[in-house]
Order: structure tokens, then sequence, then C-alpha cells
């Protein structure tokens, strides 16, 4: 795709087509307009999946059959296209830095990951080089050797990779990525399904051996929202990512509290947006609508949109 789409000049052609530059082209557009009525230079998405093909297929067949398993919540993956073609419409979208979510659900994994996400770093320059690490023997060098090679974000799944994050042997993985002072967003809330290890009750105690820590904690900590709102509000580095919040998808099961809205203004530029794209079953835009109706402010929603993951970063 081509930017011929951004400025809305493709946005009648082909718009009947599943997935085709039409339709893309028509939410570029509009997404271009929320970011600019911000008077922003784009966005900063914390929280997009990039991994290796067979391993996406491999999560694109979990999302398939969440309808017939569970009976119920069915979850259409709205941007399933090719890895090129993926990219090019974040960048139409305005999205000016995004990361490469991916994760290991078993030992083994977390170096082959690096090191493909070193080579998608390389040719996806606007793509923050992401690591991921897994408690196994070996982790602390693993994690030193993403770090020396420009690893700028971390992703730790607890919920997939079944593990406790204060496991003792991620405990000095933790205090070198502290020291590097490196974020790490984690998905440690028991959303949309709760793990062994997942709540905020191992996070603290990881927090509390390193807290100086950057956890960025993935989903806003849902469904358990409040108690990693308090986790935030106690150690300065821990901030929150947007991803799948508020939107109408999640407010159905897993609502976010209304009274706690004004922490989130206490704690504004710790806020960062996050979209799980392209994972989500509804349009990107539909994340952003789903801020802007919180009602928070446009300074709000600039440091959420922009400014805060532009500061973390130093973009
Ligand atoms: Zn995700």
């Amino acid at each position: 795709m081509t930017d011929v789409y951004a400025d809305g000049a493709g946005a009648g052609a082909g718009a009947d087509g599943e997935g085709d530059g039409g339709g893309a082209g028509a939410e570029a557009g509009e997404i271009r307009r929320f970011w600019e009525a911000l008077g922003l230079p784009g966005l900063v998405d914390v929280h997009t999946h990039f991994m290796p093909e067979r391993v996406l297929r491999k999560v694109w067949e979990y999302f398939d059959a969440l309808g017939p398993l569970t009976g119920g919540m069915e979850w259409p993956i709205r941007y399933r296209e090719e890895e090129a073609e993926r990219a090019a419409l974040l960048r139409e979208f305005g999205v000016r830095a995004f990361t490469a979510m991916l994760y290991p659900h078993k030992p083994g994994m977390a170096r082959w990951l690096n090191g493909w996400a070193v080579d998608f770093a390389r040719r996806t320059p606007d793509c923050l080089h992401t690591a991921t690490l897994f408690p196994e023997p070996g982790v602390e060098t693993c994690v030193r050797e993403a770090v020396e090679a420009g690893a700028r974000v971390f992703k730790a799944h607890v919920q997939v990779g079944a593990y406790d994050p204060a496991d003792e042997l991620l405990d000095r993985a933790w205090g070198l990525l502290a020291e590097a002072g490196v974020p790490v967003v984690i998905h440690c809330g028991s959303g949309p399904t709760p793990g062994k290890h997942t709540g905020p009750e191992p996070i603290a105690r990881v927090l509390a051996r390193h807290p100086r820590l950057r956890l960025i904690v993935a989903h806003m900590g849902m469904p358990e929202y409040e108690e990693f709102l308090g986790l935030a509000e106690r150690y300065g580095e821990v901030r929150l990512d947007t991803t799948m919040a508020f939107t109408d998808f999640t407010e159905r099961f897993m609502p976010f509290p209304r009274r706690a809205l004004p922490r989130l203004t206490t704690l504004a530029d710790r806020v960062l947006l996050g979209s799980d794209f392209p994972n989500i079953p509804y349009p990107y835009l539909h994340q952003l609508h789903a801020l802007e109706r919180l009602d928070l402010g446009e300074e709000w929603l600039r440091g959420v949109c922009h400014d805060n993951a532009a500061e973390l970063f130093g973009l």
C-alpha cells in the first residue's frame, strides 16, 4: 500500500473488499484526523505484535478457535495481512513508532525470538527494537545480549509463559533491566483468562525487590485495574498501556470501573497508547475513540497517544 491512501484519495476504490486498500485508506484518513486535531505529530503505539510468521499463524489459529471453543466470544482478527502490509498500514495511520511484542511459551525460545527481532528492527526503522525473556538458566545473559544489541523495550507474558514473574531465575534479569532503564511491557493481569501467576501479587513482589523497574502493565492490568493502578501510584516507574481497555469489546466482560477514572488523570503521564494491532476484533480507530470518550481532556489524550511514550523512548 502506498501513501495515496493517507489523504483519502484511495478511499472509494475497492471499499467492498475485506482488508483491501480502500477500507483501510478511509480508516487511515480518520485516524490521521484524530491526532491532527490534537496537534500531535502522530501516534506512538507501545503494544503491537510482530513476530516470526509461523508463531503469528499459531496466535491467529488460537483466536480463530476461540468462538467454537468457548461457544461464545468471537475474535475475528481485523488486520490479517502480510507483514510488510501490516507495517505499512501503521505508517498510513500515522503511527510514528511501534513495537514488536513477541514472547515465548516455553524454555529455549527467547534467544531465537530475540534474534528475529534484531533483524526485524533493522529492516523496520520505526519499530522500537523489542526483546523478550523467559525464566530459564542463562536468562540474564540472554537479556544482557539483547540490551547490548540495542533493545529498547521488552515484552513479558506471564499468562502465556505460565511462570511466576518473581521467580528467582528472573531476579538478576529484572535488576539488569531496571539498571539499564529499559521498559518492559508485561501482560500480568488475569484477562482475558487468568493464569497460575497472573494478578497483582507476584508483580508486587517483583517491584518490592526492583522498585525502579520500568514495568508497563499491559491492558491497564485488566481485570485487576484498580490493584495495578495502586502499584503505579506506589512506584514512580510503573506505567500502564491502554491495549484493548475501554473498548466496547472489553467493556462487555471486563468493564473499567468508573470510580477509578480520576486516578487516570493523576497518572496522566504514565498511561501509554497500546492497541494489540493486528490481533484486534475491531478497527484500530475504535481504540482511539474509546480513549476519547473517557472525557479526560485533550491534554490527557496528547500524553497518552504520543507525548508520554515519546518522552520515555526519547523520540
Ligand atoms: Zn498483546
